[in-house]
């Protein structure tokens, strides 16, 4: 097989997971040898005249697993066509696409060959070569594997921007019911050193500014949502969790696609998910930029989300008596709470009620989505809607056009899961 069949393979084995962001990162290759370069703040995609988003090469360094997790396509007992890289092929591979300005960076994962530690000596291998041999210097992202020594994730760290371990599964129970080879402490022990490192990185870099970076970009995890039966409720609580415990700077979420057919799994022609992972996305954002806890968006009362509203929508909803609120009164927290008013716009009402008293129609210029903000606001005395609506109106002029595309959930409940023993 040469390296274009194995490209085929492996690019489309990869296809399932996500994270390809590349903000946070910042490097030059205009400050030394190298090519490529990365730039804090944005996203290493290009745009070709026809459209295209071109973007980071991401692959598999290999198929073969010898693990067996229920829902990936990769895993051991299925039957289909495997590959696997050499590093120098990978390394001669991304530089050459790079050159070519076909890609800016790379997204690699894999499949687990003979343990974590060998695995992971094949990536680091690759991304030594890409480094320091092509003086590669665009943007990496590497998934660690689970069970990934601390040795293995210290040079894996310094090589790369971005590095990631997948929760996989939003529960225990779980995991360990689809993925029994992946034990929860040998995801969270390499979070953990990841969370460490970068701190003490941090420091080491105030104190120096030339000392080598760690992860510069951060650490992300991926949930695959829908798989199985875990609730909103846990989803977010353990995203948070993430959030907060492994200083992560995105959870993915990645609507479960069937790939296998097994009883604990959604059947094989059920759609993906599509609408719960845009609003979990939607749901995480207002954790992070929008200061609401994850109890005010669903709890263990309304467990999922509310796939006809937006997250914020839904709550503003739950909380009618709280509104309208005057535009020209109400501080910074309140307005982020209002339906159509985003961080930025927020931030530009506060700035021009300073020069005066702001109108219903000085709002939509200072970007407020006003087709669901006007119902939860007044300005200078006016309600900003014509009339208010009673709330089962109010709730169909909010639903977006998301909702029009249906999702049917997925039937199973936790408890038909067998129990399995953590570490067996
Ligand atoms: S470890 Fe599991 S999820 Fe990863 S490639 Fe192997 S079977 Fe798939």
């Amino acid at each position: 097989m040469d390296v274009i069949e194995k490209l085929a393979v492996l690019g489309d084995a990869a296809r399932f997971d996500v994270a390809c962001t590349s903000s946070g990162s910042e490097r030059s290759a205009s400050s030394g040898a190298g090519v490529g370069s990365t730039v804090a703040g944005g996203i290493c995609h290009t745009w070709t005249d026809d459209g295209r988003c071109i973007s980071l090469l991401k692959v598999l360094l290999t198929n073969h697993c010898d693990y067996d997790c229920a829902y990936c396509r990769n895993r051991s007992s299925n039957d289909v066509p495997r590959a696997a890289f050499r590093p120098e092929e990978l390394a001669m591979l991304t530089i050459e696409f790079y050159r070519r300005n076909y890609i800016e960076g790379l997204f690699l994962s894999s499949g687990v060959v003979r343990d974590a530690d060998h695995t992971m000596g094949l990536m680091i291998e690759t991304l030594r070569l890409l480094r320091e041999v092509h003086l590669f210097r665009g943007y990496v992202h590497v998934k660690v594997i689970p069970g990934a020594s601390p040795e293995a994730v210290e040079r894996i760290g310094r090589l790369a921007d971005r590095v990631s371990v997948n929760v996989e599964l939003p529960s225990t129970r779980s995991l360990l019911s689809l993925a029994p080879q992946k034990k929860p402490a040998d995801i969270e022990a390499p979070m953990a050193y990841i969370a460490d490192r970068r701190s003490a990185n941090r420091e080491e870099l105030v104190r120096y500014r030339g000392a080598p970076t760690f992860a510069p970009a951060g650490q992300s995890t991926q949930l695959i949502v829908g798989a199985t039966p875990d609730r909103d409720v846990q989803i977010l609580r353990l995203s948070k969790n993430l959030y907060s415990r492994f200083d992560m700077k995105r959870v993915f979420f990645s609507a479960y696609i069937p790939t296998n057919a097994h009883p604990l799994l959604p059947a094989l022609t059920s759609a993906p998910p599509l609408l719960r992972e845009h609003r979990l996305y939607q749901a995480d954002w207002l954790m992070r930029f929008y200061r609401f806890d994850v109890e005010e968006i669903v709890d263990s009362g309304s467990p999922d989300l509310d796939l006809d509203l937006d997250p914020k929508s839904a709550w503003a909803m739950r909380h009618l008596d709280r509104f309208p609120v005057d535009v020209n009164r109400a501080d910074y927290e309140t307005l982020l709470r209002v339906p159509g008013i985003g961080v930025l716009s927020a931030q530009r009402v506060v700035a021009a009620r300073r020069l005066g008293r702001l109108r219903t129609e000085d709002l939509r210029p200072l970007g407020i989505v006003m087709k669901r903000a006007r119902f939860f606001l007044t300005a200078a005395g006016r309600y900003a809607a014509e009339r208010i609506p009673q709330a089962a109106e109010l709730r169909v002029l909010l639903a977006d056009k998301c909702g029009q595309k249906g999702y049917a959930p997925f039937q199973l409940r936790i408890e038909d899961l067998p129990v399995v023993a953590e570490g067996a």
